[in-house]
């Protein structure tokens, strides 16, 4: 094969990898987005020949201030003026706070003036509920705050509870995966294991005092019978369902789910065909309330059914709990 010509090949930066998990790493991480194991990132390749007295990272000896912790760090050799980029660094925009100076991503701090930088974290999928960086959603513990990257630690209660649930209405683990997500709560197509929640109801001051455990654990539980149905799509195809639910694929615009319902426990009485109002909005809205009730009620069926028949529901949502309880033992037989 002929060498190319004129052009230099890009020198592939070595593969960095987590000296305790071998997970692979960015430059300038600060935790292991897979185990949390502490990261420092020293001037190994004597490219500065400095390194920050107080957190050991690599800094160039120009700096009045370390990019990385933040503290001062000028002494005599410390550049009188800001620069654009000493060498080791490169320079990819100006401070923020007008100084003149050049910084490189992710420093959290000017090296030049020392104030606090923010970055746009586009090529990540999520934002950290704890510390508002990029993070993506594979991604356990956060690589700059080191916090739980998806927030389930912001609602153990209600996912210990829906745990619970899932196991005595004896539904297996699909790998489905819960994290907080700014904007919407809801599963898409396109990635059917991952549960959004919307993170202003837990971290949210407006919402945090409004919201209860009931609520939240109602909506993890309504988002994963969405979930569960997308990991269960041929069942959308067969007869029973089709009459029982309708037609899924029908096209429809993903109404803003009101929370409020999801709190709700009881079963309305204005609807006799619906197990509750948001249930009549769509065919994948009514399978995931009956998937919410069918798990918040652990699957029992006959005080479900009383309930019903006080309320006078009609023969329709009987049909769709026992279409879902037949679907979920035929699942048990299979495996
Ligand atoms: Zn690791
Ligand atoms: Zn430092
Ligand atoms: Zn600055
Ligand atoms: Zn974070």
């Amino acid at each position: 094969m002929a060498k190319p010509v004129g052009r230099r090949r890009e020198v592939p930066t070595p593969e960095l990898r987590c000296p305790t998990c071998g997970a692979e790493l960015e430059r300038f991480w600060s935790h292991c987005s897979n185990c949390g194991r502490r990261l420092e990132w020293r001037d190994t390749q004597k490219a500065t020949g400095a390194e920050c007295y107080y957190c050991g990272w690599i800094v160039s000896d120009a700096f009045s201030f370390c990019p990385w912790c933040g503290r001062d760090i000028t002494d005599e050799a410390s550049s009188p003026e800001p620069l654009k980029a000493p060498k080791g660094f490169k320079y990819e925009r100006r401070c923020r706070w007008g100084c003149g100076g050049g910084v490189m991503y992710p420093m959290a701090y000017c090296p030049w003036c020392g104030r606090p930088q923010k970055w746009r974290y586009d090529g990540y999928q999520n934002i950290c509920p704890h510390c508002s960086k990029g993070v993506d959603d594979w991604m356990d513990v956060c690589p700059w705050c080191g916090e739980d990257a998806t927030g389930r630690d912001l609602i153990r209660q209600a996912l210990r509870r829906v745990r619970q649930l899932l196991v005595v209405s004896r539904l297996k683990d699909w790998n489905y995966r819960v994290l907080l997500r700014p904007g919407v709560s809801g599963v898409t197509h396109r990635s059917p294991k991952v549960i959004e929640i919307e993170r202003r109801y837990v971290t949210g001051k407006r919402w945090r005092d409004e919201i209860s455990w009931n609520m939240l654990t109602g909506l993890i539980l309504h988002e994963l019978g969405h979930s569960f149905l997308y990991h269960n799509w041929s069942f959308t195809r067969t007869g029973r369902f089709r009459r029982a639910f309708g037609e899924v694929r029908k096209v429809y615009r993903v109404a803003d789910s009101k929370w409020v319902d999801f709190e709700r426990r009881g079963v309305t009485t204005t609807l006799p065909n619906y197990v509750t109002a948001y249930a009549a909005t769509h065919p994948q809205e009514d399978f995931a309330e009956t998937f919410r009730f069918y798990v918040a009620r652990r699957g029992r069926l006959r005080e479900l059914f009383a309930e019903f028949g006080r309320k006078r529901k009609g023969v329709p949502v009987f049909e769709k709990f026992l279409v879902l309880g037949d679907f979920i033992r035929s699942l048990r037989g299979w495996r």
